[in-house]
């Protein structure tokens, strides 16, 4: 039994909602299918969830958006039309969306998710309806009736531990079962999101509450590459990788999955094939668990920005007990989340996404850092991003990190951090975010051309 997910490119028009109808018919074993909301038609065009979210704000503001509902509305008819189906369902969807406006709730971050989870309700609402006009047995599934249990954090859900087991009972439905991603409910029943591209996160929970034989993710490439093509030209595909480097990639930057995205279908061992709906019988890019690596030792190049680091000097550092739990219990205080912390005998620096760090959150940390810690110099350098090689081959392959550094020199690019450390499976450079994409360049010279 498989689990798929369509991305919203594969199912941002009639034409490509007719090729999601022939794949899924081609094979009996595809019987859970995840569909996220209409996505872009071209390079120009606004996501559905991006005009419900223009169609929520302002509604919040004004206490009507009829532009924006009927724009909605709108890249639904023109679906509809284009899969010759009838008025009915154009008209439910506008029904849904009058009864979500008109829903009272506690706060308006619950108000948005409501309007956000509808992009993904109503496209499998009409993904079903599609399919039945082909004859194919198919129901639309709600992630309630299914018992998908999620914590109460709006834009930001995680699964409870209980929904694995209500999931299960989904094999024994009648034909393809079509179920929203994006979103679950909350054991109090609140209607809670995951964090952007979370139909990802949806597809990878049903693929571990199923326990499928494979979790496959459509979207619109032949396969994941080893580095960013907007950055390197045809760069090489991936035919295999592993859990962890998937998710090193992720983090830093691979935008193919939200970076914790294939947590749940990591956990249960189950593997992951990234396909292309335009072009289904390429092969694409196997996610597993172990795989011959002699051979390629790095699989991969990312590199993501916005990042900043707080360097921290302190002559006898190393002999102060107590100095980095303090230090981080500052930045624990301000609510914020650290990535990397390389060290020195008498210097430290923390690595942090930029955007976590306000003026007013960085003058107090540093005021904090001064008055209780007497550190000689403490400073905040902004700009970063974090050039990361990646491979499970890495760790018993001599001379990839000198190879790595001869490359950002010939590039040019200062080093201001290597992070190898406790990571067996990459190894990550801090750099000033304007040199990152020569340095990605570079890289793919040094470990991908001949
Ligand atoms: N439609 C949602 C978004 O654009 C979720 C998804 O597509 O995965 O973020």
């Amino acid at each position: 039994m498989k689990v798929c997910k369509f991305g919203g490119t594969s199912l941002a028009s009639a034409e490509q909602i007719r090729k999601v109808g022939e794949i899924i018919a081609a094979d009996p074993e595809r019987k859970i299918v995840v569909v996220s909301a209409p996505g872009k038609r071209d390079k120009n065009d606004t996501k559905v969830t991006d005009l419900l979210i223009q169609l929520g704000t302002q509604f919040l503001a004004n206490g009507s958006a009829e532009d924006e509902l009927q724009a909605v509305i709108e890249r639904y008819r023109d679906i509809a039309k284009g899969l010759e189906l009838s008025d009915k369902i154009v008209d439910d969807i506008t029904a849904d969306l009058q009864e979500r406006l008109a829903t009272e709730v506690k706060s308006s971050e619950q108000f948005m998710d409501l309007m956000k989870a509808s992009g993904e309700d109503n496209n499998a609402k009409l993904v079903a309806f599609y399919l039945q006009s082909k004859g194919i047995e198919a129901q639309y599934v709600n992630p309630q009736d299914a018992g998908l249990l999620v914590s109460d954090e709006p834009g930001n859900a995680q699964v409870l531990p209980q929904a694995y087991d209500n999931l299960y009972e989904l094999r024994n439905r009648d034909g393809v079962v079509i179920f929203p991603g994006f979103f679950g409910y909350s054991p109090e029943g609140n209607l809670v999101t995951f964090p952007r591209g979370g139909s990802d996160i949806t597809g990878s929970i049903l693929a571990a509450g199923i326990d499928a034989d494979l979790y496959e993710n459509f979207t619109d490439v032949d396969s994941v590459y080893v580095a960013n093509p907007n950055v390197v030209d045809n760069p090489k595909e991936i035919k295999e990788l592993t859990y962890r480097e998937m998710r090193e990639l992720s983090y830093a930057g691979f935008s193919v999955f939200h970076d914790e995205a294939l947590i749940p279908a990591f956990r249960k061992g189950i593997p992951v094939c990234v396909k292309n709906t335009n072009n289904p019988s390429a092969p694409g890019t196997m996610i597993i668990a172990k795989r011959e690596y002699k051979s390629s030792p790095v699989i991969g190049i990312a590199s993501d920005g916005g990042f900043c680091t707080i360097y921290v000097r302190k002559y006898l550092m190393n002999r102060e007990i107590g100095f980095g739990r303090h230090l981080l219990e500052i930045i624990e205080d301000e609510g914020i989340s650290y990535e990397h912390i390389p060290s020195g005998i008498d210097d430290t620096s923390v690595i942090l996404k930029e955007d976590q760090l306000d003026d007013e959150k960085e003058l107090r940390i540093l005021d904090r850092i001064k008055n209780e810690l007497h550190v000689d110099d403490v400073h905040i350098e902004r700009g970063l991003a974090m050039v990361m090689i990646v491979g499970e081959g890495m760790k018993d392959t001599i001379g990839i990190s000198a190879g790595a550094t001869a490359a950002l020199a010939r590039a040019k690019v200062n080093i201001d951090m290597i992070n190898q450390g406790s990571s067996e499976v990459s190894m990550v450079f801090g750099i000033h975010e304007e040199q990152a994409d020569d340095a990605v360049r570079e890289l793919y010279n040094e470990f991908f051309t001949e």
